[in-house]
C-alpha cells in the first residue's frame, strides 16, 4: 500500500510502498541514531524529494536524514534494498501493527514493549535479512 509523509519541516516529503506492519530495533547503532528504540514500517520502495542527506553507517547500510532539520527518514539495507521508514513521519498511521523487535539481544535494561511482538536476536535477524 502506498503511503505518505514528511519530515519535521516539511521540507522532505516522500511516497512509499509499506508493508503493514512496525518493527522496532533495538540495536546500540539505532538507538544512537534516534535516541530509543528505532520503530519504522519496511518499505519495499520510496521515493524522497527536497534535502535528503545521507550517511553510511557501516559497510552496507545508509541512513537518511532532512538535511534541513535533522530528522531521521530511512534505514537503508543495499543487500536487499528495503527501506525502514520511521513511523512517526508517516502522514496516516493507521492499519500498521506493531509485530517484531529485532536485535533484542541489544535492549537495555531501561524499557520493555508490553505489545506481544515477535522478538528476533541480532544474529537471528542477519540471518533473515542481512546488515545491520
Ligand atoms: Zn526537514
Ligand atoms: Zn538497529
Amino acid at each position: 500500500m502506498e503511503r505518505y509523509g514528511s519530515c519535521l519541516c516539511g521540507e522532505v516529503t516522500f511516497a512509499a510502498t509499506a508493508m503493514p506492519s512496525i518493527q522496532a530495533c533495538h540495536c546500540s547503532m539505532c538507538r544512537k541514531w534516534s535516541g530509543g528504540p528505532f520503530m519504522s514500517v519496511p518499505c519495499k520502495e520510496a521515493r524522497f524529494t527536497g534535502p535528503v542527506g545521507r550517511y553510511a553507517s557501516s559497510e552496507d547500510v545508509v541512513r537518511g536524514f532532512c538535511s534541513t532539520c535533522g530528522s531521521n527518514l530511512f534505514y537503508l539495507a543495499n543487500a536487499n534494498g528495503i527501506y525502514a521508514i520511521p513511523i512517526g513521519l508517516f502522514a496516516d498511521q493507521a492499519g500498521l501493527p506493531f509485530r517484531a523487535e529485532i536485535y533484542i539481544d541489544e535492549k537495555p535494561d531501561y524499557y520493555a514493549f508490553a505489545n506481544e511482538t515477535k522478538k528476533l536476536t541480532g544474529s537471528e535477524f542477519e540471518a533473515l535479512f542481512g546488515g545491520k
